[in-house]
């Protein structure tokens, strides 16, 4: 059974900086408080827990002495505004990528814009996003694009992890929509790399894994990516979730993983595999 790894399967640079920074501030300090988990990995979360980051809902809940760290996709302005009237000591481990999401979309509202913003209605990364300027649409789906109204000027942004295929349809409903479009495209290049990377590889094997949690979102989509083109494409969370059962005649095996999981869950599913290879 030969097995293949997306070259850039898993962490984007993004997610493995701030887990370090969380890491490294962890053990500076004793503890950091974060407002809400700082990947969409249950593993990642729990390990962080054993080191010593605390999650809560609100920064009331924060210790004044204790600091807090802004994870990577992002923190809505009227956090920031309130963290920093109340003088706490901010850790920012936002991607440099969102931050240069956050400044597109300043720029497109200055030139008068309408500000539309391709992404998943809730998620963390886009309720930052929106929060840079005011009346901002969010967009999750074509179905949605079709149903706006006409408008004369708008400026549009998306969620960095976005698929090209989903903002590509939503771009050309827009330009039926809009008269003067400003079209952005903020899908960041580990994304871009990930998405490109799955396709050739679901193309070649006879089985596509996708590493990654339920709940992220990026996961679920390179999971999405690889089904389209190959129906033996499974989303395991761990070397557990592995069914003997999928592999069964299989010669080529194909892994990707979300830019929330670590090395090692990736490191895991690979042996496991080779011990599942070495029974048959
Ligand atoms: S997915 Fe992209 S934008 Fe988000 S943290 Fe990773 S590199 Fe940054």
């Amino acid at each position: 059974m030969k097995i293949i790894v997306a070259k850039d399967a898993g962490y984007c640079f993004g997610v493995r900086d701030a887990v370090n920074i969380a890491y490294e501030t962890t053990k500076k300090y004793g503890s950091i408080y974060m407002l809400g988990d700082i990947v969409h990995n249950e593993k990642v979360v729990a390990d962080l827990a054993k080191a010593g980051t605390k999650v809560v809902e609100n920064l009331e809940d924060i210790p004044s002495d204790s600091p807090i760290l802004f994870r990577a996709h992002g923190t809505s302005t009227p956090v920031w505004e309130k963290a920093k009237s109340r003088n706490m000591d901010i850790i920012d481990a936002t991607c440099p990528l969102v931050h240069e999401i956050h400044n597109e979309v300043k720029k497109l509202d200055k030139e008068g814009r309408h500000i539309i913003v391709v992404g998943d209605h809730g998620h963390d990364e886009v309720l930052g996003i929106s929060s840079q300027v005011q009346n901002v649409l969010v967009i999750a789906t074509p179905e949605e694009a079709s149903k706006l109204p006409k408008m004369k000027r708008a400026g549009v942004v998306c969620q960095s992890t976005q698929t090209i295929e989903n903002v590509q349809e939503i771009i050309n409903i827009l330009m039926t929509k809009v008269f003067d479009l400003h079209f952005v495209n903020t899908i960041c290049f580990p994304t871009k790399r990930n998405q490109e990377q799955i396709k050739i590889l679901a193309e070649k094997c006879d089985i596509m894994l996708i590493i990654g949690s339920f709940t992220s979102a990026n996961s679920k989509r390179l999971t999405q990516l690889s089904s389209d083109i190959n129906k033996n494409s499974y989303q395991v969370t761990c070397a557990d979730d592995l069914n003997p059962d999928w592999f069964t005649g299989a010669k080529t095996i194909g892994i990707s993983a979300g830019a929330s999981t670590p090395d090692y869950i990736i490191n895991e599913v690979k042996k496991k595999l080779k011990e599942l290879g070495n029974k048959k």
